[in-house]
């Protein structure tokens, strides 16, 4: 103690609340020992303690003796976020406008802020001794004599003291008694929450692939990535690789080099639940090589999240595969980041801190030096911009293997369709007879549906028009309490029109279908003994459900299957020949400027699970809207043409990715107040006159009630994040809102809604 006193050791800490500078605290020796740089220690901040990391061991300057305080306790001592990690934090939360606390914690998973502990297990044993001493000892308890024989028989010889007395009956007082006579002894073990061993596998067979050759352009895609990871330094790529083409070899390949230079490798997808193959395949083809490919999802428990934390900090393991939230994974010597289908949506967290988990992979590998891989058949605008600017290279895949065709799309015109029969139909005669066709040649069908929007937009049947704003060319939205039609962006609004504005026809409709209504209607039509099963959120939320209906879907015991968004993407299923797509241009209808390019991903991600077998597939489009040029681009599979389309579109409306966009949401109980403060901040920025920001609305979110909660939201465009905030903070911070109003920035918005 004397010696603390005399010359303390100093540590600097980052704590993980309020502050966003690391303080200068004093140490025990003992606990000084134990200390890393990354270490999670506990620390009185005021009249609080709180949690910090250790920044540095060896501070620079000198904080006066008399207010020096103490470090109070160690919480974990294996560094919790390397430095280079910290400066990821520091840059997420100064570009996505949220504070470090939010970010780090975000990083850090609770489980380790908590200072949870390992696992441990009390194993016991039983002690062989003579006969006559065993009886002199358990004289008076007739239990503690029966535990003692039983135990003594068990096999493997060392048990869970819990799970073997629960199994045989042995209470814990019994077992403490015998531990305390000496006829037992125990020891504690350490295990591993590894819950989720098998989890994944739906069907394991041929997944342990054989050695096979890389098609030409596999090949010349793995040597241009080869070579980045050779040059040591950062770069990002763009495998740009059409459905069925391999890019999953691709990763692999890179992925092998990486771990082969030493690195480790952080693998993301849009959501593991939705990647089940492609955790078997990485998990069959590393396994085998001893290498553990540590899952990371939302739903593991707090111990199995800390055990896979731990594994990754300590090398023990150096590959991660997760969604959005693994991009903060502490993967050691991160050499390779992969995001396959970087296009989704869903790397954007909606959450604070809002950040887009692919923009934040790049800027992860640019800290390490590392190879950041996107990949995707039907690349984001934004991907496809940095690759025409030079700032992304780019590798091809053209081809599906073995010189497998893409399915032919045929487009139906439902315009006409709904002109044959009285009721607009939800499926098309073409679309009926295509379905019962492979019902009767033993192959397999998926339906596919568009999840529908919050909110009713005008549509007409007959040309296929949907109502836009003036201003901001997206989809107006239908108010069935004024009969007016709104922009959801700037707010304009025009009284709904009876008329369509193109041709005249008083078919205007709002309406779209639910996937139970689509699985009746197509058990209706299909013969009796077709089996047909529904995929949609509800199905999601039961955890096994999805694997079984991906398992059964695979041995052929479903003929159809319909679902949305979650049977678009990576499924893999030689035995689909039918692809039907219910309503391909309902994005069209949505209020988003990224309505075209979410119409033609999904309708060519959907069509891709067709024809994956030996034999051709086949797509069945129903659309309102066949002219339209993302639907023709999709049909014939024109991925450059399209971009380049809506490239221009994009530039001229000076939408992203030319200009980045703000999204500023207001907040509140009552929707007055919620409007009236949104409309007094845009007079506020108005009379700034701010420069390089193009603002839009307030206009009410086009679902205005969330969870209580009206919101009311104004839109920046800006070729600077950094300029825009810095000016908008500054207004911000003289403006005076009602405190029941809460404002949140949204930066690099996905979600308009
Ligand atoms: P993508 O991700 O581009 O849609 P996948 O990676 O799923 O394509 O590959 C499609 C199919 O082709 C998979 O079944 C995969 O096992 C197989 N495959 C990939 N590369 C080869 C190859 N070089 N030779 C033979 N089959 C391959
Ligand atoms: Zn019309
Ligand atoms: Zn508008």
């Amino acid at each position: 103690m004397k010696e603390v006193l005399s010359s303390p050791a100093l540590v600097e800490v980052l704590p993980l609340g309020g502050f966003d500078h690391a303080l200068t605290y004093g140490a025990k020796k003992s606990l000084y020992d134990c200390l890393k740089v990354g270490s999670l220690v506990r620390i009185p901040l005021g009249v609080r303690r709180v949690i910090g990391v250790v920044s540095s061991l060896s501070p620079e300057h000198s904080p006066p003796r008399e207010k020096l305080r103490f470090v109070s306790s160690l919480v974990q001592p294996e560094p919790v976020l390397s430095s280079e990690l910290v400066n990821l934090a520091k840059w997420i939360s100064a570009y996505y406008a949220c504070s470090l606390e939010n970010t780090l914690g975000a990083m850090i998973p609770a489980s380790v802020r908590d200072g949870m502990e390992a696992k441990t297990r009390r194993m016991i044993e039983a002690i062989v001794m003579p006969k006559e001493q065993v009886a002199d000892l358990v004289k008076r308890s007739p239990k503690q004599a029966n535990a003692y024989a039983l135990l003594k028989e068990s096999k493997p010889k060392q048990v869970d003291a819990i799970v073997w007395g629960r199994e045989s009956k042995v209470s814990p007082s019994v077992i403490d008694g015998l531990i305390k006579k000496g006829l037992i002894k125990q020891s504690m073990s350490e295990v591993s929450r590894d819950a989720y061993s098998d989890e994944w596998t739906d069907d394991a067979e041929g997944l342990v692939e054989s050695l096979r050759e890389l098609t030409e352009e596999q090949q010349k895609a793995t040597d241009e990535i080869v070579e980045d990871l050779d040059s040591g330094e950062f770069r990002t790529r763009l495998l740009q690789g059409v459905t069925g083409s391999g890019k999953t070899e691709v990763y692999c390949q890179a992925m092998e080099k990486a771990l082969g230079q030493g690195g480790g490798v952080l693998f993301l997808v849009p959501e593991v639940a939705l990647a089940p193959q492609t955790v078997d395949r990485l998990r069959a083809r590393f396994g085998q090589s001893g290498e553990e490919v540590v899952v990371w999802h939302s739903h593991l428990s707090a111990g199995e999240r800390l055990d896979a934390w731990r594994k990754l900090v300590r090398g023990e393991a150096r590959i991660v595969v997760g969604a959005r939230s693994a991009v903060f994974a502490p993967v050691q010597n991160l050499r390779l980041v992969v995001v396959d289908e970087e296009h989704e949506a869903a790397f954007k967290q909606e959450d604070a801190p809002r950040y887009q988990g692919r923009d934040v992979a790049v800027y992860r590998a640019y800290l390490n030096g590392a190879i950041c891989l996107l990949g995707s058949a039907t690349p984001s605008l934004e991907t496809a911009r940095n690759v025409k600017s030079g700032k992304y290279a780019k590798s091809v895949l053209s081809k599906r293997i073995d010189g497998r065709e893409l399915p032919l799309v045929h487009l139906i015109d439902m315009r006409r369709e709904a002109l044959k029969q009285k009721v607009p139909p939800i499926l098309s005669q073409p679309l009926v007879e295509a379905l019962r066709q492979r019902y009767e040649n033993r192959e397999q069908s998926i339906l596919f549906l568009n999840r529908r929007g919050f909110n009713t937009t005008l549509f007409c049947t007959e040309c296929g028009e949907v109502e836009q704003c003036r201003d901001c060319s997206i989809a107006m939205t239908y108010h069935r309490t004024d009969h007016y039609l709104h922009c959801h962006l700037c707010g304009y609004r025009k009284p709904a029109p009876r008329v369509c504005g193109n041709c005249k026809s008083v078919d205007i409709r709002k309406k779209g279908h639910g996937t139970q209504r689509i699985e009746d209607v197509v058990e209706s039509i299909m013969p009796r003994r077709a089996r047909v099963v529904r995929v949609d959120a509800d199905v999601m939320t039961k955890k096994n459900l999805f694997r079984e209906i991906l398992r059964d879907f695979r041995k052929g015991k479903i003929d159809v299957m319909v679902g949305t968004q979650m049977i678009a993407k990576g499924l893999d299923f030689p035995r689909v020949t039918l692809v039907g797509v219910i309503d391909a241009d309902l994005p069209l209808r949505m209020e988003d400027f990224r309505a075209s390019e979410r119409a033609f991903q999904i309708l060519v991600q959907v069509a891709g699970r067709a024809g994956r077998g030996d034999r051709a597939g086949e797509v069945y489009v129903q659309t309102y809207a066949p002219h339209e040029s993302c639907i023709q681009f999709a049909r014939r599979a024109e991925l450059d043409a399209f971009l380049d389309e809506e490239l221009a579109m994009r530039k001229e409306l000076n939408y992203p990715p030319f200009r980045h966009l703000i999204r500023h949401v207001f907040r509140g109980r009552s929707e007055q107040k919620t409007k009236f403060y949104a409309e007094q901040w845009r007079k506020e920025l108005d009379r700034a006159q701010l420069k390089d920001v193009e603002i839009k609305g307030p206009a009410a979110t086009p679902l205005v009630k969330m969870k209580g909660y009206y919101r009311y939201h104004l839109f920046y465009l800006t070729s600077s994040v950094s300029n825009c905030l810095s000016q908008v903070r500054k207004i911000r911070g003289q403006f005076i809102i009602d405190n029941e109003i809460i404002d949140i920035l949204d930066i690099d918005a996905v979600q308009v809604s």
